[in-house]
């Protein structure tokens, strides 16, 4: 089976959209989505729809939780906060209950899906080896996949010897058949890793092959949507840099 793996959507309808026909011409059965649907973003309604008509597999990120009031505000900081804030003003009654019954955690044969780690499956972030060796403990599955930290990773299972690996830049092509692994895909809709490209994983769980893929987008127009809906600069700024 071959899978296209997506994550942190973060309501980019524009980042989504060039995803999609990529997806398409890679030709996958199916689509999976490690969660933050919507959140920064100015289109989370558009980016529920088509990850509902889409996706296979959803699980909710922490940014879903508290925009459907799951999980206190709070819990975020100032932009993030301000974000969520105005994506609950904006969310459909569809788009809702979209959200609503979705987990961040699934399992399909051979593979754990969390959006954030297998230690905490919301808010864990996985951006060191120390922490990717601790998840890799916290479960015996062959392939991890995790989102949230909007970084694409590659990280394999050494045992004692804790993980080889790291970031997995486009181009990015792993054997998966030479140990457990746990992958990030990288984010769709605000990347964070140094390249502004929408990012998404084919897994081809035949071959055992994990393929890292970036695609271009219109970048300006999400930025013109969200100072239209006034949303912190910051977060359209950031979106030209991918960090
Ligand atoms: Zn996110």
């Amino acid at each position: 089976m071959r899978v296209a793996v997506v994550s942190d959507i973060h309501g980019n309808l524009h980042a989504l959209e060039a995803v999609l026909p990529a997806v398409d011409a890679a030709g996958v059965d199916e689509v999976w989505c490690l969660g933050d649907t919507v959140g920064y973003g100015p289109r989370p309604n558009e980016c529920c729809a088509r990850v509902r008509e889409r996706a296979a597999l959803c699980l909710a990120g922490n940014h879903d939780l508290v925009v459907l009031g799951a999980i206190p505000v709070d819990d975020f900081s100032g932009d993030a906060s301000a974000a969520a804030l105005w994506t609950q003003t904006v969310l459909s009654p569809e788009a809702r209950e979209f959200l609503e019954p979705l987990v961040p955690a699934a399992k399909r044969p051979g593979v754990e899906l969390f959006h954030g780690s297998p230690r905490d499956p919301v808010w864990d972030y996985v951006l060191s080896e120390q922490v990717g060796c601790w998840s890799l403990r916290a479960t015996d599955a062959p392939v991890v996949l995790v989102g949230h930290s909007h970084v694409a990773l590659g990280l394999r299972d050494l045992g004692d010897d804790g993980v080889a690996g790291g970031l997995a830049p486009a181009g990015t092509e792993l054997d998966l058949a030479c140990g457990r692994w746990l992958l990030n895909p990288g984010s769709v809709g605000q990347p964070r890793d140094g390249d502004p490209r929408a990012a998404w994983l084919l897994l081809d769980l035949d071959a055992q092959r994990a393929s890292f893929r970036r695609v271009e987008y219109d970048v300006a127009a999400t930025q013109a949507e969200m100072r239209t809906a006034r949303l912190p600069e910051s977060l359209a700024l950031r979106l030209a840099h991918g960090e």
